[in-house]
Formats: C-alpha cells, sequence, structure tokens
C-alpha cells in the first residue's frame, strides 16, 4: 500500500510539472518550461515504487493459476506483507489454506523464498524446497484434505509436477522433489513432536499412502 502511495506522489509531481509547462501555475503570468531532468526524475521513482506490487501481484496471479491446476479446484493465492503477518490470527503456521474458500496465504518471507527457488532451481537450498513443499501442501488442503499426514504425502508425491508446472525443468524438477522427500520429509519424521504430524512411514512408494499417480515424484519410468 505505501508502495502505491509512494508511486502516486511522484506520478502527482510528474504531471503538476507537464501541466505547469502548459498552463501558467497560480500566481505565475506564463507557463513554466518542463525541467528535463526533474521530470525524469519522478517518473523514474514513481516505476520504482509501482514495481514492487506490481511484481507480488503478478507473482501471487501466477501462483494462483498452477494451484488451481494441481488442487483441480480454484486457489487464490496470496503472499502476506510483514504487517499482514502480524495480523493473521494463525501468523505461527508458515502457511494456511481453505477447501472451502480456495484462500491460500504464505506469511512472509515463504513467498520471496519461492521466488528465489524459481530463479536457481538447479541450486536449491534446503529452504528453497521447503518453500516448494509448501506451495503443493496448501494446494492439497485447498483440493480437500485437511490430515495433516495425508495432506504432505499428496503434496511430497506431487512436487515434481508442482515444480514442472512453475517452469522448472523437468529433470531438475524430478531432482528437487526428490530431494525434498528424502531429505526434508524424512527430517519431518526424525524430528517428531509437532513435525511428526506431518508425517507418516506410509508415505513411500507402494505403502498405504502412495497414490500411483503416473506422474509421481517416486514413480521410476
Ligand atoms: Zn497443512
Amino acid at each position: 500500500m505505501l508502495w502505491i502511495l509512494g508511486s502516486l506522489f511522484f506520478l502527482y509531481c510528474a504531471c503538476r510539472e507537464i501541466r505547469n509547462s502548459l498552463w501558467p501555475a497560480p500566481g505565475y503570468a506564463l507557463p513554466i518550461p518542463v525541467t528535463p531532468s526533474y521530470l525524469a526524475l519522478v517518473l523514474g521513482l514513481a516505476v520504482i515504487f509501482a514495481w514492487p506490487p506490481i511484481h507480488t501481484g503478478y507473482f501471487q496471479w501466477f501462483l494462483s493459476a498452477k494451484a488451481t491446476e494441481l488442487a483441480e479446484h480454484r486457489a487464490k493465492v496470496h503472499c502476506n506483507t510483514l504487517f499482514d503477518t502480524m495480523l493473521d490470527p494463525e501468523m505461527l503456521a508458515a502457511g494456511h489454506a481453505s477447501p472451502v474458500t480456495g484462500k491460500i496465504i504464505l506469511q512472509k518471507p515463504w513467498c520471496e523464498v519461492l521466488m528465489d527457488y524459481l530463479s536457481h532451481p538447479q541450486r536449491a537450498s534446503e529452504k528453497e524446497l521447503w518453500s516448494l513443499g509448501m506451495f503443493t501442501h496448501e494446494s492439497m488442503h485447498v483440493r480437500g484434505e485437511m490430515d495433516e499426514a495425508k495432506t504432505e504425502c499428496q503434496a511430497v508425491q506431487r512436487n515434481y509436477r508442482a515444480a514442472k508446472l512453475l517452469g522448472v525443468p523437468d529433470a531438475i524438477a524430478r531432482q528437487n522433489a526428490l530431494d525434498y522427500y528424502n531429505n526434508g520429509y524424512q527430517e519431518r519424521g526424525r524430528i517428531g513432536g509437532m513435525q511428526s504430524a506431518y508425517y507418516s512411514g506410509e508415505c513411500s512408494p507402494g505403502k498405504a499412502m502412495d497414490e500411483h499417480l503416473p506422474d509421481s515424484t517416486w514413480a521410476t519410468d
């Protein structure tokens, strides 16, 4: 919001400069010619201030379209700002979603982490792989599953599909999804406590939670 206000302010400065060059400003007999450097500066600042909300808005739209495909149900992704996160009753959860409204909330800074992942998937960090897992996990909630262990297992099997939908090249998407399954996911089982609610020993190839998806993360071609 502050970015948009900043951008509008600089746009106003640019309009005022142009208007004063066409018609005399109050108290002046003649129009004042435009100062090109000033006009370029305020227009530049208007664009710079407009960029973050436009960029986030585009990313939210992009994620919403991909989450809708994954969930086979209309999804709407919102990237919370720090302020949104502070006001969110579920601020302690990194993300949450509702199958009723289709709304997916990703808390600060997880949208930025996901953006970083997509900019260099071939050298994804563990945290960046978590952001992919979280995006798929919340999409599975929108699909209708609310049991955390089942939701996470559905996500684990679809992280390969999710990464490809987000534009990651095939081989890298498969490797990223397998890395998350072999490391981040297994870690949840080892840590125990709250994390164990997201883990099941049945979530592995051939076991009870295997959905036998043709493009499963763990499918062997
Ligand atoms: Zn969940």
